[in-house]
């Protein structure tokens, strides 16, 4: 049985023909053209659904459904992607303009619970109930798969853990709010912490590694600095880390997941720096001390969202 999963990033378009395990067979990808309109954009994923069948040697029969990930808020309910971030869809009947073009069962995700699903399916947290997936990117997306389903509440956005509250009255958010936790924990917020240490400390590593300009800092970079000795740099992953734990604190004090999945460029820091003090953290913080909940790094990478997006007929 083969599923097709596709990944709608900012940058790319990536389709995967994937077993019912979650392993991925075939993958092809194109660049997105962010200009074209909504339904521009869905013939492309009709194409691009055809060119990876085509790859695996298939016919249409024997794909048994399709699945897209989205970087949204979508109604697979309604077969709709409601409102994307620097995306043209809205309002956008993705299924039925869809199935113009092919006659196959097709499900939608958000990016976020596709990449929870495919770690659960295939990845770090395989088998592993519940799952919570946290991803560390430009915000802070979540995912949690609980008995082989995703959870996403009563109207989609359940897992929006980005948004949970961790400053009253702090840093404006996207959303409107202040003081979320993605403010404070993401790979944006990390960055900015660091310019504003670097602007203080002269002497720092951080200065040589960014080639003296504050622009060209990255997630990587505190770590490097910190590799190489930099006190700066320490200090800022010390107060960095204790940011990301308050979040996965409340999480896991709310759901108790088996496992929370870190994911995102941050995630692949090393352990020393990252997965190790913020285990420690978790641990001081967490209401339950026998720490059932393991905290793990996301191992497929951007394969997950593939792989979840393909699987989304069987969490759905
Ligand atoms: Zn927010």
């Amino acid at each position: 049985m083969e599923y097709i999963g596709i990944d709608v990033g900012g940058t790319n378009l990536v389709a995967g023909l994937v077993d019912e395990r979650g392993a991925i067979l075939q993958k092809v990808s194109r660049p997105v053209d962010r200009s074209m309109s909504d339904r521009a954009l869905c013939r492309e994923l009709s194409l691009l659904a055809e060119e990876v069948r085509l790859a695996g040697g298939l016919s249409r029969q024997d794909v048994q459904a399709v699945g897209v990930g989205l970087p949204g808020l979508v109604n697979n309910k309604q077969g709709v992607v409601v409102t994307t971030a620097n995306m043209p869809f809205r309002d956008t009947p993705l299924r039925e303009l869809f199935q113009q073009e092919w006659d196959v069962p097709i499900y939608l995700g958000n990016d976020a619970n596709c990449a929870a699903l495919g770690e659960y399916w295939a990845g770090a947290a395989r088998g592993c109930n519940p799952t919570v997936m946290v991803t560390l990117g430009t915000g802070i997306g979540g995912g949690m798969v609980v008995n082989g389903k995703l959870f996403t509440g009563c109207a989609n956005s359940g897992m929006e853990v980005g948004h949970m509250v961790i400053h009253p009255g702090g840093h404006l958010c996207g959303c409107g709010y202040r003081g979320c936790w993605e403010q404070y924990g993401s790979a944006t917020a990390l960055i900015r912490m660091t310019r504003q240490a670097m602007e203080k400390a002269p002497d720092s590593r951080l200065w040589a590694l960014c080639d003296g300009d504050p622009e060209k800092v990255q997630g990587r970079t505190p770590f490097q600095a910190a590799k190489e000795g930099d006190a700066t740099a320490s200090q800022v992953l010390e107060e960095y880390r204790q940011e990301v734990a308050i979040g996965l604190i409340n999480l896991i004090n709310v759901l108790q997941p088996k496992v929370i999945c870190l994911g995102g460029g941050i995630s692949h820091a090393e352990d020393e720096l990252l997965l190790e003090p913020l285990r420690e953290l978790v641990e001081r913080g967490s209401f339950d001390k026998r720490m059932p909940t393991r905290l793990v790094r996301a191992s497929l990478g951007n394969d997950a969202g593939v792989v979840g997006a393909a699987l989304l007929c069987k969490a759905v």
